[in-house]
């Protein structure tokens, strides 16, 4: 018989090891950048990473530090950095680049590196061997650790280097420091599922899910904060409880959570619909604070290319999970990623995703040209299709997502919609989401910002909503 795989918790002992090194380093600071030293925390990619940043931001608050507005006026700088696009590790490198100067204007200053790219271990390599201006580098599953690896570099000097493969554990009580007015919420960490043009599973480690209870408590201090939307997160949320002691299925957690008492909308991402359960869009159906959005990857539509993807699920069976799920929960909105280009797509293969968008009819898509990654099995699969078809296709697919959103964004004219409001643009137009996740701009008190609005809805545009406060 197969053993149930344990979920990996960083022991107690551990954590408060980190605590007190985050002691030790305060004076430290001091001595080194006086009493104020200041760090710049910038994020890359996705929400999980700005969660991390937060968590980052949380520690570095413990050790001493205040926050700067730009590089400039820092001490530190950290980049938190993403993998799972070539564009993202160019960007990151580009602005580790752009440090050097800021880096040597100042004796004493600490550039350091987390997040997923330098998780990957030729990409460690090359910061050792080419990019000896940067101090720290500490990969996802070490985040925790952060304390003593600044303590390490405030003491011995020299550079700290914590990158080694992990499988990665759940950290429980590390300090956050929230901002915005969306509040980020991870439940689990890592992944298993391997598709094949991924990096995460090899930059993130397995799947571990953080105990319900964990994850009730830090919802309610969210609430208590004044946070009106709680965002669940995880790369595979429907997987969530899997591999902890007691069982807990996701659908189960959000109930839970919704009938934590309070005025707030809960969302969640990301969904693998390998994974999506009745009992899933039951438990949407039935809480009222569960906001009517699925996010939902497709990837592709055809199935020659999701089994070369490993996605473990047919055309077929993702058409009629969508339907399931549009007879379950009334005004569903759904979403989806799709990766144009994959190694051996051929323009067969992209019609067929062309027609899944058209029978799903999404009100957003989230498109992306397949990029290499090393050490996933598609970096070596045979890529013969020129990257100017690729764009061609990706345009095309680009005009058709355009030309079926209208009709859809157009269906909200007139009506009255709660929208949780998270700032103020440039013109002075409010804007947030709509409950189906659609981004609404719309005229209302400044104040307005972290307050849920009634608006109506006065103009539709393909992707977007305009309207007005009528509360
Ligand atoms: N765990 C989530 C998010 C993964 S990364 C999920 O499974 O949906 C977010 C998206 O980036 C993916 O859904 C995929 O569409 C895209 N992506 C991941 N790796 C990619 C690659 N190598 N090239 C292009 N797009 C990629
Ligand atoms: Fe990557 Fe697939 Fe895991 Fe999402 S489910 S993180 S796409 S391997």
């Amino acid at each position: 018989m197969c053993a149930k795989p344990v979920n990996p918790f960083v022991p107690e002992a551990e954590l408060a090891c980190q605590r007190d090194f985050c002691e030790q380093n305060r004076p430290l600071l001091r001595e080194r950048f006086g009493e104020t030293p200041r760090a710049y925390v910038q994020v890359f990619g996705c929400q999980q990473n700005v969660s991390d940043g937060q968590h980052i931001e949380g520690l570095l608050a413990q050790m001493g530090f205040s926050f700067a507005q730009s590089p400039g006026e820092a001490d530190l700088v950290l980049l938190n950095t993403c993998a799972v696009r070539e564009h993202a590790e160019d960007r990151a490198v580009g602005n580790t680049g752009a440090l050097k100067s800021w880096r040597s204007a100042r004796p004493g200053r600490i550039l350091a590196l987390c997040g997923c790219m330098v998780q990957q271990p030729h990409v460690a390599k090359r910061l050792k061997e080419s990019f000896s201006y940067v101090d720290l580098v500490c990969g996802p599953q070490a985040l925790y650790r952060l304390p003593q690896n600044l303590h390490r570099l405030l003491t011995e000097g020299g550079r700290v280097f914590d990158t080694a493969p992990e499988e990665g554990a759940v950290a429980e009580g590390l300090p956050v420091r929230r901002t915005g007015v969306k509040g980020w919420l991870p439940v689990m960490g890592g992944c298993n599922n391997f598709c094949s043009y991924c990096v995460v599973p090899l930059v993130r480690g397995r799947e571990r899910s953080r105990s319900p209870e964990d994850i009730i408590a830090e919802a309610r201090q969210m609430i208590a904060e004044g946070y009106h939307e709680i965002t669940l997160l995880g790369q595979n949320v429907n997987s969530y409880g899997a591999t902890l002691p007691e069982p807990c299925t996701f659908a189960e957690l959000l109930r839970r959570l919704n009938d934590l008492p309070g005025d707030f909308i809960l969302r969640f991402m990301t969904s693998h619909p390998k994974d999506c359960t009745s009992e899933l869009l039951a438990a949407m159906r039935d809480c009222e604070k569960v906001a009517p959005h699925l996010h939902l990857p497709v990837q592709s539509g055809s199935n020659r290319i999701l089994k070369a993807m490993n996605r473990r699920y047919t055309r077929e069976d993702y058409l009629a999970l969508v339907q399931k799920a549009k007879e379950t929960v009334p005004g569903l909105c759904l979403t989806s990623d799709i990766i144009v280009g994959f190694p051996g797509e051929q323009y067969e293969d992209f019609c067929d995703t062309l027609s899944l968008v058209e029978q799903v009819g999404y009100s957003a898509l989230y498109t992306f040209l397949f990029s290499p990654r090393r050490g996933t099995p598609a970096e070596k699969m045979p890529d013969p299709v020129p990257m100017e078809e690729k764009k061609r296709w990706f345009n095309e697919l680009l005009a058709l997502q355009e030309r079926l959103a209208a009709p859809q964004t157009a269906a909200y004219a007139g009506r009255r919609l709660r929208v949780l409001c998270e700032g103020v643009r440039p013109t002075g137009l409010c804007f947030g989401r709509t409950p189906g996740n659609v981004l609404a701009e719309f005229t209302a008190p400044a104040d307005s910002v972290g307050r849920f609005v009634e608006i109506e809805v006065t103009e539709t545009l393909s992707f977007m909503l305009k309207g007005r406060a009528v509360s």
